[in-house]
């Protein structure tokens, strides 16, 4: 099969899983798609239950040694995986491209950056913390490692978030397998693959599979740990299934991220802001601003600067030099956008730009769209759309406006964007987000704690409280004085 990305050094066209630090074909195989073309690009193994059994068992007796290695090690050996990822990245970025659809400026983004949390993931470390230590008694409070972690990724950023799962796992101790999207599994298989000499058999491990392949994990009595990013309905499914053996889990889930606009914005300048704060990566983003709120005095200066702006964007395949938004990553996907924008032109919505797709298209392309002050409980304000179709609402009062944007089961981020930035601060510390961004967005930071509120996941992901849920807390306490030897 031949794959429409350049093959240069390290990386080569076959996509195989790794168990026990080899490289495992599959009896049965799945296809994976380049979204700007609806072609297939490669094959990739479906795991059997044998070969998850076969890489927990690995992952289990490669704990032993890995979580006694010496945290300088295992710290130096992440930071040499984020060289490694970096020798590639052109064929990372090209391969993401390929698979996911995103374009060249947003694959950079998202391999240097996975390079960028790699390093810096590896100076971390939980100390431990002597709470006394006096003549009779020495207390302290550590971390140890949980064992094997099952990371479930997803298909919009497929690398970056199966970094931010990995590279503190294995600083923590823990060892881990890597079970990537099915609709984006190339990326994540060649990175394990490809720095396997790096590491003992058995630490790092990927399987490839469908969404059952999921549920074993979740359900495996061998993994203590699972960490995941995806939906919020996938996630209620994680927990439940997880909860047979009281795995730890850390959920990063959906969003319904508002961005509220207050009156004293220069329109010209805000509009191209909040045009990315909503349609980067084409709005798969669980960070997407998708409802933006825009004050009534220049509600109709915005959205006119908006549409202007989103007039200049050249959406098309990621491939292209000039392409600034790529297709939707996979057909169901693409089926449930069309659907919101079948929902918005039966309810005679207004659609200020866009609103039209074009289904005979080569990929699965959907036009850059933004609606016209539709109803608070239309599905686009209410749901999660992920595509890129954007409603903008008018407010008038501050309190209204806060009431309205907390009024979702989700929590993950928010904005607020004005010049008054006294008013910024007030009106974003009372967004229930795990993330307020005021004045900018989308600024991350492996030391920067992230997580949804609400149903947007439980724990977190980044700095040491990130880091903190790959392990357990013990608490040693030694009596110096009455101890049984004396
Ligand atoms: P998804 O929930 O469909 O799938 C995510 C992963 O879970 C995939 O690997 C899938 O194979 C696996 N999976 C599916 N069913 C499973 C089950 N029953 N048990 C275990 N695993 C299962 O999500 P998606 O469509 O890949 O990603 C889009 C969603 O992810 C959006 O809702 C988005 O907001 C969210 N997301 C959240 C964050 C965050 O950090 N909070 C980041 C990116 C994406």
């Amino acid at each position: 099969m031949t794959v429409e990305y350049s093959v240069r050094i390290g990386i080569d066209a076959d996509f195989v899983m790794t168990i026990n630090g080899e490289s495992v074909g599959g009896a049965n195989v799945s296809d994976v798609y380049n979204p700007a073309t609806r072609s297939v690009i490669a094959q990739v193994p479906v795991a059997t239950r044998d070969d998850l059994d076969r890489a927990v068992e690995a992952a289990r007796t490669a704990f032993l040694s890995w979580s006694a290695t010496p945290l300088a090690e295992r710290q130096a050996i992440v930071s040499a995986i984020g060289d490694r990822l970096e020798e590639h990245a052109e064929d990372f970025m090209a391969l993401l491209t390929a698979e996911q659809g995103k374009p060249r400026a947003m694959a950079e983004w998202e391999v240097l950056g996975s390079v960028a949390w790699f390093r810096e993931i590896a100076k971390q470390s939980l100390p431990e913390e002597v709470l006394e230590d006096s003549a009779e008694r020495r207390v302290i409070s550590r971390h140890t490692p949980l064992g094997v972690v099952g990371a479930i990724v997803p298909w919009n950023f497929p690398i970056l978030l199966a970094v931010w799962k990995i590279a503190p796992a294995l600083v923590a101790g823990d060892t881990i397998i890597v079970k990537p999207s099915p609709f984006t599994p190339l990326c994540d298989l060649k990175l394990v693959e490809l720095v396997q000499d790096l590491l003992p058999p058995g630490v790092l491990s990927a399987v490839s599979g469908d969404d059952e392949l999921g549920k074993w994990m979740t359900a495996h009595e061998g993994i203590a740990k699972i960490a995941f990013t995806g939906s919020t309905d996938t996630g209620k499914h994680v927990m439940r299934s997880a909860a047979s053996t009281l795995k730890r889990i850390t959920l990063e889930l959906g969003g319904n991220d508002p961005a509220i606009v207050l009156g004293d914005v220069d329109p010209k300048k805000v509009a191209p802001q909040l045009f990315w704060a909503a349609f980067q990566n084409n709005a798969q983003f669980c960070n997407a601003a998708k409802r933006v709120y825009v004050h009534d005095s220049v509600y109709d200066a915005v959205r006119d600067e908006l549409v202007e702006y989103a007039r200049t964007i050249v959406v098309g395949n990621g491939a292209d030099p000039e392409t600034q938004l790529g297709p939707i990553q996979n057909e169901p996907q693409y089926r449930k956008v069309v659907e919101y924008f079948d929902d918005c032109t039966a309810n005679g919505y207004t659609f200020a730009v866009g609103g039209s797709i074009d289904q005979a298209a080569e990929g699965w392309f959907v036009p850059v769209t933004v609606v016209d002050n539709p109803p608070e409980n239309s599905r686009l304000v209410a749901e999660e759309p992920f595509g890129p179709i954007l409603p903008l609402l008018r407010w008038t009062d501050e309190a209204d406006v806060i009431a309205r944007a907390n009024d979702t089961l989700w929590g993950l981020g928010a904005t607020v964007w004005g010049a008054d930035l006294q008013a910024v601060e007030r009106i974003g510390k009372q967004l229930e987000a795990g993330t307020v961004w005021l004045n900018e967005v989308h600024q991350y930071s492996p030391h920067q704690v992230f997580g949804g509120h609400k149903q947007s996941g439980i724990g977190a992901e980044n700095s040491l409280h990130g880091l903190a849920e790959y392990t357990n807390h013990q608490t040693v306490t030694l009596n110096k004085v009455t101890g049984a030897v004396s």
